[in-house]
């Protein structure tokens, strides 16, 4: 079975971190937290991604300083690029500190290799629907890539829930009919419903499921089962573990053909890999 983890973060350096970002790494992972360094290289990410089961990861860098961290895009791009195309780079940037979005993604797709875009809307305070932003995602839907977009709640200080509501994307899945829309942690909180019913009406919208414990999938999303081509594994590394979550994941009483969908095989079309 293949197994994608499309939400893994990158830590460049702890001290660009939040307190509040450390207590939940922290407690998330006790054990690696005393060893983080040492998987913050191409080597010990690849480590932790075969001790897991895992074949391709999506890496994320943040630019959310003072709210959850900052991790850079050069540094994304440096880990993925000696992983033979095993860990997949997506870029971010706060839009709103960007004079031209769309050529900031163009630049960051061309000339670093990044293959997807990570937006946090409630981190960065910006509706995802700002007209301003739609030559950025015109650029992204010319460059193939997909737009990730942070959705649901955070425990970070400074967020904004109302950034962060799913409903905003419903106008990009209408107006960009060909972008690939990834809502993560799928509107955790209480927008699951409205998340799974983007993913119905609209081809182009998935759910990636990290940030969420897999053993309560069934209660955020009974009709699990039934619309498991929308569902995209992901574990939030480093407030996560990988292998855990896998586990838990298979555990679930749903059939077998759903949970390879989810695990990977969604992911391979989303991600455009061929495998
Ligand atoms: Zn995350």
């Amino acid at each position: 079975m293949i197994v994608i983890d499309v939400h893994v973060h990158a830590i460049e350096k702890l001290e660009q971190w939040m307190p509040w970002t450390h207590e939940l790494f922290r407690k998330f992972n006790p054990q690696l937290y005393e060893d983080f360094e040492a998987h913050m290289c191409t080597e010990g990410m690849l480590r932790m991604l075969d001790e897991a089961g895992v074949s391709y990861a999506v890496v994320l860098a943040e630019e959310c300083p003072g709210v959850s961290g900052y991790t850079s895009n050069e540094f994304v791009a440096r880990l993925c690029g000696e992983s033979s195309g095993r860990l997949i780079p997506f870029a971010s940037f706060n839009p709103n500190k960007v004079e031209d979005p769309a050529a900031k993604l163009e630049e960051l797709v061309t000339e670093l290799g990044m293959r997807g875009l990570k937006l946090l809307p409630s981190y960065n305070h910006f509706y995802p629907n700002d007209p301003k932003l739609y030559p950025m995602y015109e650029r992204a839907v010319e460059l193939g890539i997909p737009v990730m977009f942070h959705t649901g709640s955070s425990i970070f200080k400074g967020t904004k829930l109302k950034y962060a509501d799913p409903i905003h994307l419903d106008d990009l899945a209408v107006d960009f009919p060909d972008l690939i829309i990834i809502q993560a942690h799928g509107g955790r909180g209480f927008w699951y419903d409205e998340a799974v019913f983007l993913t119905r009406i609209h081809q182009n919208v998935f759910i990636d499921i990290s940030g969420l414990p897999p053993q309560n999938l069934l209660k955020y999303f009974p009709d699990l089962e039934r619309f498991c081509d929308k569902f995209l594994f992901g574990s939030d590394w480093p407030a996560a573990i990988i292998s855990k979550n896998i586990k838990e994941l298979l555990k679930l009483p749903i059939s077998k053909e759903a949970k390879e969908k989810i695990l990977g095989k969604n992911a391979l079309k989303v991600l455009n890999i061929n495998a």
